[in-house]
This record gives C-alpha cells, structure tokens and sequence, in this order.
C-alpha cells in the first residue's frame, strides 16, 4: 500500500520514518545553504528533535528532549524560544495554533501558506503538499494581499477511524 511517491499525507501513511526524516533534514539544510540561512548547531538540534515524530511538541516538550542530552549543558527555555522563533521565520518549522505546537516543516522551501490535518486520535499532524490557491484567489478578487494564511483541519486519520 505505501508508496514512495512524495505524498501529501505521509504522516498518516506507514512509511519509514527513519528515511522520512533524514530526508526532510537534508531538504533543510540544503535550503539553508542555497538561501544563506545560518543553521546553528541548537537551532539544528530543535529541527531535529520535531522532525523525530509526525506529532507537533510544545516548547516545554522540546526543552525536555535538549536536556536529557548529557553531551550538552542545560538550556533554558529562552534559548528554546528563540531557535524555534528562528526556525518558524524562515519557514522550515510550523506552529500548529490549536495545539500551541511546533512541526517541523514537511515540504522545505514551499510558499507561505500552509494547511494541516491533524488528528484527534493518534494525534499526528500531515501537511499537505497544496497550497490555498482559491483561497488566495479569493482574497486577490478582493485586493487582499494575504501575508500570512494556515490552515488546521482536525479529524481522525483512516488508522484512527478503523480502531473506532
Ligand atoms: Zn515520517
Ligand atoms: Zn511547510
Ligand atoms: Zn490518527
């Protein structure tokens, strides 16, 4: 059933997320070096401590995971803060309002707009791979210019659904 196609809803799909993974930090960095965007080594570490899983962590959550490693003095929360400040500026985590959570970006490089689905079960979120075009297309009718736009759909993932 899988396939390797770069699917809009990877998240809710089995995959190897090990690949999944190494893949979109790759797409990171790249799109750090190409843009001339300084990829420090903290704000790498938060990247990749959100890019572990397809559910969206909280600040705190990530705090947590910096300070379990013993190779790495502790960190507070403002530093935190500021890397995903930094990482959400130049688009390569999201911030999932309902849940006051960061992605990690699962398309590096899109345009500004951004829709999610995010499950009530299993607690997943997948970005999808579509930007808001008629909703774009709406706004522009009106000569709104939108500088900002995300989009969160909460609901069950086909997995969910089936466990009842
Ligand atoms: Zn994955
Ligand atoms: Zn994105
Ligand atoms: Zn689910």
């Amino acid at each position: 059933m899988p396939s390797n196609k770069t699917t809009q809803c990877l998240a809710f799909e089995h995959h190897d997320h090990q690949r999944c993974q190494s893949r979109l930090l790759s797409a990171a960095k790249q799109l750090c070096h190409s843009q001339n965007i300084r990829l420090t080594e903290r704000r790498e570490q938060v990247l990749q401590i959100l890019l572990q899983s397809h559910q969206p962590m909280g600040a705190y959550e990530i705090l947590g995971q910096l300070n379990q490693n013993p190779d790495v003095s502790m960190v507070a929360p403002p530093i935190v803060y500021r890397a995903l400040e930094f990482l959400l500026s130049v688009g390569l985590v999201h911030r999932i309002e309902c849940k006051n959570a960061f992605i990690g970006c699962a398309h590096p490089g899109h345009a500004s707009a951004a829709q999610f689905l995010i499950c009530k079960g299993c607690e997943k979120v997948a970005e999808l791979d579509n930007p808001t075009t008629s909703l774009q297309q709406e706004a522009s009718q009106v000569g709104f210019m939108i500088d900002h736009s995300v989009v969160e759909i909460t609901g069950l993932c086909a997995e969910c659904q089936a466990d009842g």
